[in-house]
């Protein structure tokens, strides 16, 4: 449960400019949902957060620590991404524990923790299927286990669900706020989808062209968005 800081954050890939100075406080424990136009940076601050991605300016602070050149297994943070890439050949408990055992932790200690995270996603009974056997949605589960097993304070999850059919998508959700509740930890969380911003989010950023264009509360975003820009996303019709 880290809080974060972003300030003056930049990101040029040779002459082109990427993002051009983020600034933002996330409080440990929120749930803060970043909507913008395809192409508008909400990816690249999320791989400089993780660390996937060097930061070409500004400063990066998670639970009260500078990061911007830290390591990425040292930060605290794990991300879901949108293609859930799977290990076909290993069962659902060796993509679960494969970090685990990467790092070195003990073989008992991993299987409590593919278990735990097992339990909150209600994976139980699929633990010893491969991943061709299970459905979108279960193996979307799964890579949100890869995730829960590693205890990290702060989930990243760049467009978790839009591959997932609609109901699909509802059922996730519910099941993502479910673990935010649970979990008590801070997550940042890449959507286009409007419905998905309003009822997860604590805090919607705006996102556009590298900049933040309008921060606030989901039905403040709503009822007062700041220009047309930030209606089109969030506003209500008018
Ligand atoms: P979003 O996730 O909001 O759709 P991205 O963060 O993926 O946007 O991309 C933001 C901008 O950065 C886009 O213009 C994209 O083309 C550019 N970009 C992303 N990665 C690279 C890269 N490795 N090299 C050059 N440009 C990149
Ligand atoms: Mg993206």
């Amino acid at each position: 449960m880290s809080s974060l800081s972003l300030k003056g954050i930049r990101k040029s890939y040779g002459s082109l400019d990427v993002i051009k100075g983020v600034d933002l406080d996330i409080k440990a424990k929120e749930f803060v949902v970043f909507v913008g136009p395809s192409g508008c940076g909400k990816s690249t601050l999320l791989r400089m957060i993780a660390g996937l991605e060097p930061i070409t300016g500004g400063d990066l602070n998670i639970g009260g620590k500078r990061m911007n050149d830290v390591d990425p297994s040292r930060r605290g943070i794990a991300m879901v991404f949108q293609t859930y890439a799977l290990y076909p050949h290993m069962t659902v408990r060796e993509n679960m524990g494969f970090a685990l055992r990467f790092a070195g932790v003990a073989k008992d200690q991993i299987a409590k923790q593919v278990n735990e995270a097992a339990r909150i996603l209600a994976l139980e009974p699929l633990l010893d299927r491969l991943p061709k056997e299970l459905s979108g949605g279960q193996r979307q589960r799964v890579a949100i286990g890869r995730a829960i097993v590693r205890h990290p304070d702060v989930f990243l999850f760049d467009e978790p669900l839009s591959n997932l059919d609609a109901e699909l998508r509802v059922h996730m959700r519910i099941e993502i706020a479910r673990l935010h509740r649970e979990l008590q930890a801070t997550m940042i969380y890449v959507t286009h989808d409007q419905v998905e911003a309003m009822t997860l989010a604590d805090t919607i950023v705006v996102l556009r062209d590298g900049r933040i264009e309008q921060v606030g509360r989901p039905l403040e975003l709503y009822d007062n968005p700041a220009n047309q820009f930030v209606a089109g996303f969030i506003g209500s019709p008018k």
